[in-house]
């Protein structure tokens, strides 16, 4: 059985102080969860102290981004090393948005994903189509293309704990989504690659997620889908009420 899990990744929002009011407010809503792993990724500034927040209850942390270098001379980068300290147990990589605005290949995010199982911090990796991939019926080439690259030289015992986000591209903060039907179509497809290449127990322990705009109203459906472990939640996690919606569904 696989664990449902649902994420925030706040992007660049939040101050310390907003992050902090969340986190109380959040948790006053949802209380103590078993069922489920919540993980909130604040941006990096936040993660200490929201970190030390959540100490005692059962939302996890996770950083929106990491370098895939240990250190060195890197302006402005933070490590896996760094991040492990700082109380992160996730990390997201290779989210659209860094695609997009900090041409991150497969080949970058592949070395990302190295270095955060190297700490044991757990990947949460990004995949999705843009609309014209999904237009010209290219969406399983794509993502197929991109998962197979993300997770190239990890062997089967490394895979288990990775988790992969289908994110179409053109469903990200838009306010289209995909079908929860398509959703299933889509991740039952990834499964079904990733046991023809590392076999089925493996493929049975990964989470999928799906993410796009989600919100409390669509989360139920999509959550009712057979191959769809947990959603990765970018506007919706901003307001604890939203956020706790969702997770409570
Ligand atoms: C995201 O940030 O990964 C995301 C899916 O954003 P949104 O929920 O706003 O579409």
């Amino acid at each position: 059985m696989r664990t449902p899990l649902i994420i925030a990744n706040w992007k660049l929002h939040k101050t310390i102080r907003e992050s902090l009011a969340f986190v109380n407010k959040f948790i006053s809503i949802i209380g103590k969860v078993y069922n489920r792993d919540i993980v909130l990724c604040p941006p990096f500034t936040a993660i200490y102290q929201v970190g030390k927040e959540l100490s005692g209850t059962t939302v996890k942390l996770g950083a929106q981004n990491l370098f895939y270098e240990e250190k060195g001379a890197y302006t402005g980068e933070v490590s896996a090393e760094m991040l492990k300290e700082a109380g992160c147990s996730y990390v997201i990589i290779g989210h659209s948005e860094r695609r997009k605005y900090f041409l991150e290949t497969d080949k970058i995010i592949n070395a990302k994903i190295k270095k955060a199982e190297s700490y044991g911090l757990i990947p949460i990796i990004c995949i999705g189509e843009k609309a014209e991939e999904k237009d010209s019926g290219k969406t399983r080439e794509v993502v197929g293309r991109q998962m197979k690259e993300a997770l190239r030289d990890f062997t089967s015992t490394q895979l288990e704990k990775f988790v992969l986000a289908y994110e179409p591209i053109w469903a990200i903060g838009t306010g289209k989504v995909e079908t929860p039907e398509q959703t299933n179509e889509v991740i039952g497809y990834l499964r079904n690659l990733l046991s023809s290449l590392y076999g089925y127990s493996v493929a049975s322990k990964v989470r999928f997620l799906y993410g796009g705009s989600v919100k409390p109203e669509n989360s139920t459906s999509l959550l009712s889908q057979k191959e769809v472990d947990g959603l990765l939640v970018g506007g919706a996690s901003l307001e604890p009420d939203s956020f706790a919606s969702i997770c409570k569904v």
